[in-house]
């Protein structure tokens, strides 16, 4: 066929009645009669499939025969004004070829709705389905958002190690990294693990976070962010943890906590937008999926209308509040006087879950929350010490739906006080003392947050679960494809 190929999308948008087209796809349904067929074809450009109208006693039976569900065709034909009803043209076939046909006896993904749970066993071919085409589509968006944000602004784009030498972060929930022989590993005299002959002579680890050294990276080029893959052993099988999890990590020289806040909020709000601007079609799929599925539900717990959701929180302030401010609300409040949560609230220090998290902002607040200085036990030894000896200018933003989305602080610049606190915390120094460079030479206020990119995907498209925002989740006993 020697026609060029038109992507449906463009095709849609250009509208020319009269012209011959070529377009290449798969088969989403075909119906019809011993007359006409209707193919609705999809090449993942858009959400929208087009028709191909096909006049039956024109075309080869066993040709037709091979179009069935998830076939890849190629068609050629007459671009008309559509009859019925949805898109504005489609195709009177002239010329199909079968690119790749489909066995109905054994592809999966039938013409009918599919529920979450299967598709996530066959995530290999879930990228067919509209809900997951979708995802996908704005998943794309949404990391050219976070480039296209901090190019604007002036921040570098910094490339972080993903195999790490430090365990100050993460210590527990790393991956490790070794060529040693696990059956037969070479030995110290104590009997421990020798590391010395691994591959990098010493113990290594996949990264929890490139906060450290992107650090050095803001205390030169001012600021910087990184955006790439994370990874934690965390044995916590929930709807917002992954193993493989990918971060957007700014940090930036002279700015102070509220400068990180301010940042952060625009941040958040330029992704809401830009999904808004951009990716309607597909948003507006994800909302009639999600208000389908919560059909069964309550009104009271049915979740705000997808699209209305992101333009409140595009339109609204986060709601800037101090842990201990928190921590008298949570006290005080319904569930916690009626022990409904799991871990209640009694005193100033504890650490919040995420149904507190989630308290404060759809039953407290209904907006987006910023909890600022936190206990310094609770949070990372690098955060900066505030004046009353016992909170660090820590920040979470809390989001509807969510919980914790953004975890970010301002950095302690002091050098004598951060070693103070690597002591109190049990982290070696002397491991550390690249990082501590920053504060020996031309230290100076700064600070960052990590931004979890599937978190923000799942209030984005709605979405209840982050193995469904990832093309290939990794899970506590699942790292399948
Ligand atoms: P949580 O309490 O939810 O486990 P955290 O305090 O461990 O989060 P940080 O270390 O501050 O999180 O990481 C920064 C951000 O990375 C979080 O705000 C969240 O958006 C995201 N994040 C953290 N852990 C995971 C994970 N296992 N899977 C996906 N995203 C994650
Ligand atoms: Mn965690």
């Amino acid at each position: 066929m020697e026609q060029k190929r038109i992507k449906i999308k463009n095709l849609l948008v250009s509208n020319e009645v009269g012209s011959e087209v070529n377009v290449k796809g798969w088969v989403r349904t075909k119906r019809g009669n011993k007359q006409i067929n209707f193919i609705a074809l999809n090449d993942g450009s858009t959400i929208q499939n087009l028709q191909i109208v096909v006049d039956v006693p024109n075309f080869n039976e066993d040709l037709l025969k091979k179009i069935s569900t998830g076939a890849a065709i190629s068609v050629i034909g007459e671009v008309i004004a559509s009859q019925g009803s949805g898109q504005s043209v489609e195709i009177s076939a002239t010329r199909i070829e079968v690119l790749g046909v489909a066995d109905p006896e054994k592809y999966p993904l039938q013409p009918k709705k599919h529920s979450l749970e299967f598709l996530r066993e066959k995530a290999h071919l879930r990228f067919r389905t509209s809900t997951f085409s979708a995802v996908f589509r704005i998943r794309h968006a949404m990391a050219f958002a976070v480039h296209e944000f901090f190019n604007k602004k002036g921040f570098f784009y910094m490339h972080t190690p993903l195999i790490t030498g430090s365990d100050a972060e993460g210590a527990g929930e790393m991956f490790r990294v070794s060529t040693l022989n696990a059956k037969n590993p070479p030995l110290n005299e104590d009997g421990s693990i020798n590391y010395k002959e691994d591959f990098f002579g010493k113990e290594t680890n996949l990264t929890v976070s490139g906060q450290l050294e992107g650090e050095l990276g803001a205390m030169a080029l001012g600021e910087i962010y990184t955006f790439g893959p994370t990874f934690r052993a965390e044995n916590s099988n929930t709807t917002r943890h992954l193993a493989e999890f990918w971060m957007i990590e700014p940090e930036m020289a002279f700015y102070d906590i509220t400068d990180n806040m301010d940042l952060a909020e625009e941040f958040l709000k330029y992704m809401i937008k830009y999904a808004l601007d951009n990716c309607m079609e597909d948003l507006e799929f994800l909302s009639k999926r999600l208000q389908e599925e919560e059909k069964g539900k309550k009104d009271s717990e049915k979740s705000m209308e997808l699209i209305q959701k992101l333009r409140f929180v595009l339109e609204n302030d986060f709601v800037r509040l101090t842990y201990t401010e928190a921590i008298e609300i949570l006290r005080n409040c319904q569930p916690n006087k009626k022990k409904k949560f799991q871990y209640l609230i009694n005193e100033w220090g504890a650490d919040l879950q995420s149904e507190h998290e989630r308290y404060l902002v759809e039953k407290k607040f209904e907006k987006p929350v910023i909890l600022i200085d936190y206990p310094k036990e609770i949070k990372s030894f690098y955060m900066k010490q505030n004046e009353d000896g016992k909170t660090v200018a820590a920040m979470d933003i809390l989001f509807p739906g969510i919980g914790e989305i953004i975890g970010g602080s301002q950095r302690e610049e002091d050098l004598d006080k951060l070693v103070t606190r690597m002591k109190e915390m049990g982290i070696p120094a002397e491991d550390m003392d690249w990082y501590l460079d920053t504060r020996r030479f031309g230290t100076a206020t700064h600070s960052g947050f990590g931004l979890g990119f599937e978190r923000m995907m799942l209030f984005v498209t709605g979405m209840g679960n982050i193995r469904d925002v990832i093309p290939f989740p990794r899970t506590p006993k699942n790292a399948e494809f």
